[in-house]
C-alpha cells in the first residue's frame, strides 16, 4: 500500500478490505473502512474533517481502482460524517432514518459554529497555554493530540458543507457485489439511538462503528445504557473474529468483553457514589478504575467526565 496519510494508517484485513485507523493527531479522529465489493467500492464512515476524508477517498481509489459508490454513516456524531461532502455527487450515502433525522437537527449548530468560531479559537489558545506548562508527559501528550484535532476542526469550518445521507434503511440491507456482499445492520439503541454496523460474514469481519471503543474510553453521553451493553454482549456470542472499532486499534472478541467490562465497572462505581450522596464533582475526582481501564482514562480524559455526568443524570432519572 503506497498511499500515506497524516490522518490515518491503512491495514489490510483481507484482499480488498481495509481499515483506516485514525492517527493520534490529525483530521480523522475516528476510524473508517474501505471495501472492494468487486464492481463497486464502499467506504464505512467519513471521519471528522473533509481534509481527512479526501485522503480516504484517494486511498479508496488507489486500492480499488474506482471511485467510491457507497458511503455508510454509522451514526450521527459529527466525527463520522463530516467528510461526506468530498465524495462523488452520484455516491449513495446510507444511514438509518433515525440517524438522518439527528444529523439534520445538527445542521443549525454547525452553521452557527461557522458564523462565529471566536469562542472555539479562544478555547484552543487556552489549551495551548496549559500545554506549555504541563509537566506530566502523559497528560501533555493528550493535550497535544486534542489541540491538533481541534486545529483541524477549526481549519475545516469555513469550507464545511455538511452533506446528508440520500438513502436510509430500517433494519438490515445487503449490498451485493461481484466479489463479496456487505451486510448493514441497524443495531437500534446502543452508543446512540441508532448505530449501524457492517458485516463481511465470509471474512468474519465487523466494522463496528462507535459500538466499539477499544483500548480507550467509550463515549457514553448519548448512549442507551442497557441497549449498548446488550449490543456488545450479543456480538460476543457471534463467531465473528475481527472488529474495527470507531475509536482505537483493531480488535477481537477479547476487546468486546473488555469494553463491556469498562461500562459495567464505571456504572457500578458511579451508582455507588450516587447512592452514597456524593456530589458529581466529588465523584469525578474520587472515582478510579482498575487495570487496564485506568490507562484508558488518559486516552480521552474528557470522555471520563462526560460518562460520569451522564451516569449521574441517568440514575437521577431512574429515581424519579
Ligand atoms: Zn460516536
Amino acid at each position: 500500500m503506497s498511499m500515506a496519510s497524516q490522518h490515518f494508517s491503512l491495514k489490510e484485513l483481507a484482499d480488498g478490505v481495509y481499515a483506516a485507523i485514525a492517527s493520534d493527531s490529525g483530521g480523522a479522529f475516528s476510524n473508517a473502512g474501505i471495501i472492494d465489493l468487486g464492481d463497486s467500492t464502499l467506504v464505512f464512515d467519513t471521519m471528522n474533517t473533509p481534509v481527512a476524508a479526501s485522503d480516504l477517498k484517494c486511498a479508496a481509489k488507489e486500492l480499488t481502482g474506482r471511485s467510491v459508490y457507497y458511503v455508510v454513516n454509522s451514526h450521527w456524531h459529527a466525527d463520522h460524517w463530516m467528510g461526506n461532502q468530498v465524495f462523488d455527487q452520484r455516491a449513495m450515502i446510507i444511514s438509518t432514518p433515525e440517524t438522518l433525522e439527528l444529523m439534520r437537527s445538527e445542521l443549525d449548530d454547525i452553521l452557527e459554529s461557522q458564523r462565529d468560531y471566536s469562542g472555539f479559537q479562544k478555547e484552543i489558545e487556552d489549551y495551548e497555554k496549559i500545554f506549555q506548562v504541563e509537566s506530566d508527559p502523559l497528560r501533555k501528550e493528550v493535550l497535544r493530540s486534542t489541540i491538533s484535532r481541534w486545529r483541524f476542526e477549526l481549519e475545516a469550518l469555513p469550507g464545511l458543507e455538511p452533506r446528508l445521507p440520500n438513502m436510509t434503511f430500517e433494519k438490515m440491507i445487503t449490498l451485493h457485489g461481484k466479489r463479496r456482499q456487505a451486510e448493514l445492520y441497524n443495531a437500534g439503541k446502543g452508543h446512540t439511538v441508532s448505530d449501524v454496523f457492517l458485516v463481511l460474514s465470509e471474512e468474519q469481519i465487523v466494522f463496528w462503528g462507535d459500538l466499539g471503543f477499544f483500548s480507550c474510553q467509550p463515549y457514553m453521553a448519548s448512549c442507551d445504557l442497557e441497549g449498548w451493553k446488550s449490543q456488545i454482549l450479543s456480538m460476543t456470542q457471534s463467531l465473528y473474529k475481527h472488529f474495527i472499532p470507531g475509536h482505537g486499534p483493531l480488535g477481537n472478541q477479547m476487546d468486546l468483553r473488555l469494553e463491556h467490562e469498562y461500562i459495567v465497572t464505571l456504572e457500578e462505581k458511579v451508582r455507588r457514589a450516587f447512592q452514597d450522596g456524593v456530589s458529581v464533582e466529588a465523584a469525578l475526582s474520587q472515582i478510579s478504575l482498575p487495570d487496564p481501564f485506568n490507562d484508558w482514562i488518559y486516552n480521552g480524559a474528557h470522555r471520563f467526565e462526560a460518562n460520569v455526568r451522564f451516569l449521574y443524570e441517568y440514575f437521577k432519572e431512574e429515581q424519579e
